[in-house]
Parts: C-alpha cells; sequence; structure tokens
C-alpha cells in the first residue's frame, strides 16, 4: 500500500518557546498515543524546555493524517538539534524495524515506520520502544533509579505493569510481558485473559473500587481518598492495606526472580502518598522470608505523571549513546 506522505507543515498545534541554545546536546522525545502525538525537547539532565501536541482521529484516520499530526509535533525540534529522538509507542512495537507494528484502537498506526519518518523530519537518529519498557529508562536516568544498573518499574491504577533493568539493560523478550498476569492466587477471581488470580484482578483501580464499594465506601472511591480517610474509618484503613499488601505480592515474585531491590512506583500509587508507600514497601519485606542481598526498597517516581513517556524517551536516547 503506498501512502503518500502529506506536506510538512512545521508549525506545533500549541505554539512553542524557543529553545534555548546549548552546549550540550539536547535530547528528543515523542509520545504516540492513539489520537495523540506529543513531543518534547529535553536538557541532558531531563528537563523539558519545550514542547508541542498534534492530534489526530484515532479510529478514522489515515496514514497521511498521522504523518501530517507527526510533522507538526515534531515541530519543536526545529533549531534544538537533538542528539536523538526516543519514541515511547503503544501496542505492539518492533524496535529494530522501528516500527509500531499493531495498535487495537488507531488501525492506521498499524505498521506505522515511526522512526524512518521522524528521521526523515529531525535530522536526529529515532528509536521506538513500547512506553511500559521505555518508562524504566526514563527512571534510569532521570529518576529515583539514576546511576543504579538493576532496578524496577512498575505502573500501578487502571494499566499495571513491570519495567526491569537487569545490569543495564532493559530485559525485553520476544513474547515476554510485563506481568499483570502472573497468578497470586490459585483459586482466585476469572481474569479477562480466561486465567484465574492474576495479580491485575487483586492490584488494578477496579479491584480498589469494588472492594470499596462492598466495604460499604461508596462508589468511584480513590485511593487518595481512602487514604485520607483511613485513620478515622476502619474500613477504609482495611480496603488500602490490602491493596498495598496485593500490589506488594506481584513485587514480591519480582525480587524473587530477580532481585532488583528498588520498584519505582508510578501511576495511581503516588496519589497515596509516603502511607501507601509504606504500606508497599512493608508488604515486600514481609513476603521475602530469605535474606536479601539488598534491602528491597520501594520508592515513587519523581516525574510529573503525564511525562513519564516523554521522560522514558529521552532515556532511550541517552541509552543508545
Ligand atoms: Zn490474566
Amino acid at each position: 500500500m503506498a501512502h503518500e506522505r502529506a506536506p510538512l507543515r512545521l508549525v506545533p498545534d500549541t505554539a512553542a518557546e524557543p529553545v534555548p541554545s546549548a552546549a550540550v546536546p539536547l535530547l528528543g522525545a515523542v509520545e504516540l498515543v492513539p489520537g495523540r502525538i506529543g513531543a518534547a525537547v529535553l536538557s541532558r539532565s531531563g528537563e523539558i524546555l519545550a514542547r508541542a501536541e498534534a492530534t489526530f482521529d484515532a479510529a478514522a484516520g489515515t496514514r497521511d493524517e498521522i504523518d501530517a499530526a507527526l510533522a507538526r509535533a515534531a515541530g519543536v525540534f526545529a533549531g534544538a538539534r537533538p542528539l536523538g529522538v526516543g519514541v515511547a509507542a503503544p501496542g505492539l512495537v518492533d524496535p529494530e524495524a522501528g516500527l509500531v507494528v499493531e495498535v487495537n484502537d488507531a488501525p492506521a498506526l498499524s505498521g506505522y515506520p515511526v522512526a524512518r519518518r521522524l528521521g526523515e523530519l529531525v535530522d536526529a537518529p529515532a528509536r521506538v520502544e513500547h512506553r511500559a519498557r521505555l518508562q524504566v529508562l526514563g527512571d534510569r536516568w532521570f529518576g529515583p533509579g539514576r546511576g543504579r544498573r538493576t532496578f524496577a518499574s512498575v505502573s500501578t491504577g487502571e494499566v499495571l505493569g513491570v519495567g526491569l533493568l537487569f545490569d543495564g539493560e532493559v530485559v525485553a523478550p520476544p513474547g515476554g510481558r510485563s506481568g499483570a498476569h502472573m497468578t497470586v492466587s490459585a483459586h482466585g477471581e476469572r481474569c479477562g485473559c480466561g486465567a484465574r488470580g492474576c495479580w491485575k484482578t487483586v492490584a488494578t483501580t477496579r479491584w480498589l473500587r469494588g472492594a470499596a464499594e462492598q466495604a460499604g465506601l461508596g462508589t468511584g472511591a480513590t485511593l487518595a481518598a481512602l487514604v485520607a480517610a483511613a485513620p478515622a474509618r476502619e474500613a477504609a484503613r482495611r480496603v488500602v492495606e490490602e491493596y498495598a499488601g496485593n500490589l506488594a505480592l506481584g513485587l514480591v515474585n519480582v525480587q524473587h526472580l530477580f532481585a532488583p531491590g528498588l520498584f519505582v512506583l508510578h501511576g495511581e500509587a503516588r496519589e497515596g502518598g509516603e502511607t501507601f508507600r509504606e504500606l508497599v514497601e512493608q508488604g515486600l519485606r514481609a513476603g521475602l522470608a530469605a535474606p536479601q542481598a539488598e534491602q528491597p526498597r520501594v520508592s515513587v517516581g519523581s516525574g510529573a505523571v503525564d511525562d513519564v513517556a516523554l521522560l522514558g524517551g529521552a532515556g532511550l536516547v541517552l541509552s543508545a549513546q
């Protein structure tokens, strides 16, 4: 199938401030999600200096429309001369070929050669990786994992998953998954994947809301609200503790296998603040009977929630050096 490229309009949808000239090369990052492309220029220390965003119709958008949106977002790189551009993509990704292989919610993204297209728009090498895998690189270069060769980065909330850096490399075997479907209960609830007792069935927002409702705490409860209510309401305290324990179950398994020693939590867990972090850490340590080479710790991500993917993209550029 031939795809004519749309004329390049290097005008970002959202106006970007001019990027200050820098003696050290800057980093480029792109976040691709169904319907939206974000792009940013970052300093070597992970500070976002300029950003742009362009939208496209996820369900009905054509390849040309995605090309045009990418060109608009990439306008932020004009004049910045980034060292490289790291792309965080959803769905199935082929990093070797620089392709987005398949995205369920955006058919036109399937097979999209995002690395090559960006290489044509920006005079810098572009690489693509799955966003969940990039999160660990963001933490590695700019977050609590700085300077470490082995640790884990954990997405919590609606989406659950673990990214692992092991001896300096992101663990990303073909066909490997993020851990959401590891079995944590032999006779647990049936999961969407068909198996029973997956980690996902007890450690995502869906479980938290259901448990809060069952405990008479109303519908639509959030972790932040439950943590805030916990000192005065026994039912809220129990739900929060159980949720932290469920989250810790998956971390215990990962620690047993890979001994990452540090787990950086992103997403919903951050809303729970220090109280929740401490509960997860206690659960993790309590679940490990054998002495550990390094007493495992739980930390929370430092970047703004929305910027996790962009920081990961910039981390990919640094990792490729
Ligand atoms: Zn499952």
